[in-house]
């Protein structure tokens, strides 16, 4: 075929293709226009997941009747005059191709006033075809409908999933957009009854609730955290609340929905140790940033940014949410209405404000508490974290614990000040080990001890390659390793700290998980290899430790910077609260 130039509307369908992807798209920029616009209401009709219709009415500035033709002509903006202003924008849209790509694959009414006009105006698109705009009697604001989306694009009709799915984008969407901007009231509805509903009064934790439900939502942590020309506010969940993809991990930047940027990754290693492997946090994280920090224009639905200064927000923001999260580093305790043994007591429900099943305090420290709010009922759901920030070491440290024993060669058992801590000797062992290995792996000082004989280990391919590729870091952990032959390796020397133990059996361990993990960071594998070092030397459950043993572990264990939790993510101890413990026996009530 020879060169030839694109037929109009081929080309305007092939440009909309990479802006409206489907419904949800449509929803998005639709959503960010009235926003751009001052909108403080924002509707939203859909029929059939978007389908049939998806109508935005908004009560922003509205469109001049002369300037609707413009407004549906591709690279047509109000947004962006010079290109020295690409590098300052302020305004979600900017690209000015929405509205004509929008209109270039579905039957498309806008219905604008703006206040100074005494009617409203309105013009059509059909297939990239305008109309005349008419006058019509109309509010000041804006009504985009958008009808029969990709009716004259039967391919695109074709890549739309289930309206169940096409739904869910929806309203995760619309939800995002409405906690992003708590001042706004948003409603959505698909027919009669509205199915989400804000009230604009700013409150994001109602929103929150409306997201993931009242009992998530409760315990999620808010970050605040500021820093010269950065700031990041939001919520994350604590480490023992996870989902199993990072559907939920959700960045907004100077307001701008952001799903696919490097500072999920920076998220990720804040939770690091914290999560066990393949569990992702609920994070919802909103980043001000100077405008001239960050390119919105690389991505035609503006769904990546680029910063200027990458490493500086992604350390900013890895440690606003370590700090959050360590600071209410969880101990799980019992409830104190739960019975014990599996029945529920006959206290009274009311007590129990903090619903079912393993509930998650805050710090232990009593100074700490005393500066939260006594009647948990009053108490806002969620914890803010400004306050405690200041003792927060306290709070992420265990108190003094007096030892009392072991229990089924399995658990130590200590009293607090606050109650009765039962620790899993292993789990908190394997915490201990983890926080000395990787001290002495930051001072580079592991001991390596050379094997008598070196050992040929075979492995998996899979497990191969990743041995291949991370056979300096093997080196710093005091593993001599080299390749022998294909998918073979010689292990001529192991550290010390892992004294005797089978090489083959160890070499395995260390990779075991690595190849699910598509790229994982350089100091993500590196901790992952001093947990799978840590989990093979940690003193076991069933194995007999003597008073001496036990007091060192305890020591050591409150000595340790994130003592509760294994390297895993697991909990190393649980908590039975002196009021809880009151409760189940009677005396609380009896007082
Ligand atoms: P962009 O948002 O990138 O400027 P769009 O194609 O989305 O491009 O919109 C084109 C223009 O139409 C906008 O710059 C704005 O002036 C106007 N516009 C679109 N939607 C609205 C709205 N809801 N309220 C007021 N003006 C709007
Ligand atoms: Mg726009």
């Amino acid at each position: 075929m020879p060169i030839r130039l694109l037929a109009p509307e081929v080309a305007s369908q092939i440009a909309a293709g990479e802006v409206v992807e489907r419904p949800a798209s449509v929803v998005k920029e639709l959503v960010e226009n009235a926003l751009d616009a001052g909108a403080k209401s924002v509707s939203v009709t859909i029929q059939e997941a978007g389908r049939r219709l998806i109508e935005v009415a908004d009560d922003g500035s509205g469109i001049p009747a002369a300037e609707l033709p413009l407004a549906v002509e591709r690279h047509a903006t109000s947004k962006l005059a010079a290109a020295a202003d690409l590098f300052r924008i302020a305004t979600l849209g900017f690209r000015g191709e929405a509205l004509a790509s929008i209109g270039s694959v579905s039957r498309m009414t806008i219905t604008s006033r703006v206040a100074a006009a005494a009617a409203g105006a309105r013009i059509r698109v059909e297939g990239g075809i305008a109309t005349k705009v008419e006058a019509v009697g109309a509010p000041v604001g804006t009504v985009i409908r958008v009808e029969d989306l990709f009716y004259n694009v039967p391919a695109r009709l074709k890549f739309l999933k289930q309206d169940m799915t096409e739904r869910r984008a929806i309203d995760g969407l619309f939800t995002r957009y409405a906690l992003a901007y708590p001042g706004a009231r948003f409603r959505l509805t698909d027919g009669a009854t509205p199915t989400l509903q804000t009230s604009g009064d700013g409150d994001r934790r109602a929103i929150l609730a409306a997201l993931y439900g009242v009992d998530v939502a409760k315990q999620m942590l808010e970050v605040l955290a500021e820093e010269e020309g950065l700031k990041l506010t939001g919520y994350i969940s604590p480490a023992a609340l996870t989902r199993s993809n990072r559907r939920e991990m959700t960045f907004f930047i100077n307001g701008r929905w952001v799903s696919d940027t490097p500072l999920t990754q920076a998220l990720l290693q804040a939770y690091h140790t914290l999560l066990m492997v393949g569990r992702y946090p609920l994070t919802t994280l909103f980043l001000e940033i100077d405008p001239e920090e960050v390119d919105v224009n690389v991505h035609p639905a503006k769904a990546e940014v680029r910063f200027r200064s990458q490493e500086r927000v992604f350390s900013f923001v890895q440690r606003a949410t370590r700090r959050a999260l360590l600071a209410y580093s969880p101990v799980p305790s019992l409830p104190p209405t739960q019975n014990l043994w599996g029945g529920t007591s006959s206290q009274p429900p009311a007590t129990n404000s903090q619903g079912a099943g393993l509930d998650w305090m805050i710090g232990h420290d009593t100074s700490v508490e005393a500066g939260l709010p006594k009647d948990e009922l009053a108490a806002p759901p969620m914890q803010t974290v400004e306050a405690p920030l200041t003792s927060r070491a306290t709070l992420i440290n265990l108190p003094l614990l007096r030892l009392i024993g072991q229990i089924g060669a399995t658990y130590l058992i200590a009293e607090g000040p606050d109650g009765l801590y039962l620790i899993d000797q292993h789990a908190a062992h394997e915490r201990v080990l983890f926080e000395k290995l990787m001290a002495q792996h930051e001072q580079k000082n592991i001991a390596s001890q050379a094997l008598l004989t070196p050992v040929v280990v075979t492995l998996p391919p899979g497990s191969a390659s990743v041995i291949s590729s991370q056979l300096p870091v093997l080196g710093k952990f005091g593993f001599e390793v080299e390749p022998f032959g294909p998918n073979a390796f010689q292990v001529r020397a192991m550290p010390v700290l892992f004294g005797g133990a089978d090489p083959a059996t160890a070499l395995r361990a260390l990779v075991e998980d690595f190849e699910e993990d598509e790229a994982p960071l350089q100091n993500e594998i590196e901790a992952r290899i001093a947990g799978r070092v840590c989990k093979r030397l940690a003193v076991k459950a069933g194995q007999v430790l003597n008073p001496d043993e036990q007091r060192a572990l305890l020591t050591d264990l409150e000595n340790c910077d994130s003592p509760r939790t294994c390297p895993h993510g697991r909990p190393t101890m649980i908590h039975l609260s002196v009021d809880m413990l009151e409760r189940q026996f009677g005396r609380r009530g009896a007082r």
